[in-house]
């Protein structure tokens, strides 16, 4: 039989077969492990993309034999441990993925391997504490909480502390803690008329998302502003629970599955009443637009979510095809670094923020398509960041490369983390959706 090298057909992603009686079952992750990992020794294209890829080689060819069998079974979670499932490999790399014989789906093995460590009880109290985000921003939004907690996220001694007590780093600058939270203080203007185009809902639900409700609610804000300038009905999604992303990269399936189930219904009755549905965030829109679904394929309620969901500058690029956007900008933005996140990348959307940002007279936009290493918690932490800066650094040289008024990404973690590596700057940085309300000059 000819083994093809790549596929020629369009790649498949299959579902994760989390509920399986295998799939917990160590033997068998370790077998698949060592298949995947000695595919991907032979073939080595991915080496650049994170540091799992790095460490599998140099376990590879600094062990006994310079091949898979001279690495230790135990070292095989150092790779694991340094995935962050960004999906870059797999979706934009990968010659192997399904349909292919091979069947390589790099991100779900890895996923599955920090299943079976949180299973076995292998997860850190300061890993679960991190992916609890929803629960955390509660307790750091109580009014004389907040102050503290920004205070203490500043002052080094606390840092120092906090880096030995929950082991994060103490140089990553962490995002402050809003005095006011988005959902208690946004103001959505359903009044208007529903004009449904060829390609857009006439009416939006905005998921608002733990980042954007706890720490910079700006953002939800001037989204606000944006859809009501445009007359678009908006409304804000009922009593929602955090996405299930931080989670989901944890290993902790289960609780994945118990906040799709408070989430899920409700969104699903928008999406059936006529309502494009958005977050601000790409990690929070592709949990629903695609995690979800390969978690529960069959789940009427998931795939009616997936349907409807739409990144902001997906729906207003489609917005001004039907010539229901208007272009009124009045203020120039001068020049624009600005940065596509893996999990903006891999929705498989285009560059819709480019697109929409380029249509602003007076702009010049400098677009970086590469990981800045940061992920959600995972360059948080004391054991990754160094390693989180270094795979930035091409970012944060090209960021800086046209001197740039405005630094900005879809992702305000990536956003914040872009700053923090590119050092003295006079940029400023700005969500894309906060330079579309000044380009507007609401
Ligand atoms: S999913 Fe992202 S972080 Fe994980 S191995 Fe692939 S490229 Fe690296
Ligand atoms: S994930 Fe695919 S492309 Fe990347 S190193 Fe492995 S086999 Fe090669």
């Amino acid at each position: 039989m000819t083994v093809r090298e790549g596929s020629l057909e369009a790649p498949t992603r299959h579902a994760l077969d989390w509920q399986a009686p295998d799939f917990y079952d160590a033997e068998k992750v370790f077998a698949e492990l060592q298949r995947v990992f000695g595919i991907c020794h032979g073939c080595r294209r991915c080496v650049s993309l994170c540091t799992a890829f790095p460490r599998l080689f140099d376990l590879i060819d600094e062990g006994k034999t310079g091949e898979l069998d001279g690495v230790d079974r135990a070292s095989f979670q150092e790779v694991v441990d340094r995935c962050y499932l960004c999906d870059v490999c797999y979706m934009t790399k990968c010659p192997y993925v399904p349909p292919h014989q091979w069947n390589v789906d790099f991100p779900h093995l890895m996923l599955r391997a920090k299943a079976v460590k949180f299973k076995q009880g292998g997860t850190s109290l300061r890993d679960k504490l991190l992916s609890s985000t929803d629960a955390l921003g509660r307790l750091a939004t109580i009014p004389v909480v907040v102050r503290f907690v920004n205070a203490a996220n500043r002052a080094p001694v606390a840092r120092a502390v906090m880096g030995k007590v929950l082991g994060v780093h103490k140089d990553r600058v962490l995002p402050a803690y809003a005095g006011a939270k988005f959902r208690s203080t946004a103001q959505p203007d359903a009044s208007f008329t529903v004009r449904d185009g060829k390609n857009t809902p006439g009416k939006v639900a905005i998921f608002s998302t733990c980042y954007v409700n706890y720490n910079e609610p700006g953002i939800g804000h001037d989204l606000l502003k944006i859809l009501a300038h445009n007359e678009i009905p908006a409304v804000i999604v009922g009593k929602e629970a955090c996405c299930g992303m931080p989670k989901l990269e944890l290993g902790d399936l289960e609780a994945v599955a118990r906040l799709k189930e408070i989430n899920v219904p409700r969104l699903a009755k928008l999406a059936r009443d006529g309502y494009a549905i958005m977050s601000a965030i790409p990690s929070c829109t592709l949990m629903f637009k695609q995690e979800l679904l390969l978690m529960f394929p069959q789940d009427a309620d998931v795939n009616a979510v997936q349907e409807a969901m739409f990144d902001p500058f997906e729906y207003l690029v489609l917005r001004n095809k039907d010539a229901l956007l208007k272009i009124d900008f009045k203020r120039p933005l001068g020049k624009v670094s600005y940065h596509i996140p893996c999990h903006s990348r891999v929705q498989n959307v285009g560059q819709k923020t480019r697109e929409l940002l380029q249509l602003v007279p007076g702009t010049e936009i400098n677009t970086v398509e590469r990981c800045s290493g940061h992920d959600g918690t995972w360059g948080v932490k004391s054991e990754f960041f160094e390693q989180s800066m270094k795979i930035g650094r091409p970012v944060f040289k090209q960021m800086a490369a046209t001197d740039p008024d405005y630094i900005s990404s879809d992702c305000p973690i990536a956003g914040r983390h872009i700053q923090q590596g590119m050092g003295e700057t006079r940029a400023q940085k700005e969500h894309p959706l906060t330079l579309i309300r000044i380009a507007y000059g609401l």
